[in-house]
């Protein structure tokens, strides 16, 4: 059995919505168990700002699915609530799943960078997932506490309906 921490992100069609869709469908992957879900906070979006604010929140599951397998269902989750592939990189999406860590794997394949390349980075992950694993350690041995003091909010707030 896996642990694994999966970013949620929306901006279309009702985020609230999509975000508790999402999670329910994470609650119906075979071979799996959700354990805890994070608040759900409003962020700037990256890149193009022509668009919506972001809702985020983090997922944490039991798995015994394999990396790929779990990238499989997630891209099918994302499908089936109407997310269309653009050219545009970071542009609007009704639903987006990032597969952050399993266990403390390091995966570099052509569709799978575990973990994922710019956690360190967004505090759009990094908030929400310090709320449900705050003694965190990544695979190269940073503390997400660490990670977490030293970025800066960009404007991340609680965003409850
Ligand atoms: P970003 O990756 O910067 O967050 P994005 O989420 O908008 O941007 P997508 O278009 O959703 O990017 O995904 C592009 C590809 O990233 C996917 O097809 C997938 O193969 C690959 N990928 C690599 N590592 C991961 C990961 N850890 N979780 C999810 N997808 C990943
Ligand atoms: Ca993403
Ligand atoms: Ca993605």
């Amino acid at each position: 059995m896996s642990i694994c921490y999966i970013a949620l992100g929306s901006n279309l069609e009702d985020p609230f919505a999509q975000a508790n869709q999402a999670i329910m469908a994470l609650q119906q992957l075979p071979q799996s168990k959700v354990i805890d879900v994070s608040p759900f906070y409003r962020s700037k979006p990256l890149g193009p700002q022509d668009q919506n604010d972001y809702l985020n929140a983090v997922i944490k599951i039991n798995t015994t699915l394999s990396p790929i397998e779990l990238l499989d269902q997630l891209q099918a989750i994302e499908q089936s609530q109407g997310r269309v592939r653009k050219d545009n990189r970071w542009g609007a999406r009704t639903l987006d799943l990032d597969i952050l860590l399993y266990d403390d794997l390091v995966i570099d394949s052509e569709r799978l960078t575990i973990p994922h390349y710019h956690m360190q980075f967004r505090e759009f992950v990094l908030y929400p997932l310090f709320d449900i694993a705050p003694t965190l350690v990544l695979p190269n041995n940073q503390k997400l506490s660490d990670l977490v003091a030293n970025c800066e909010r960009n404007g991340l707030i609680r965003w409850n309906k």
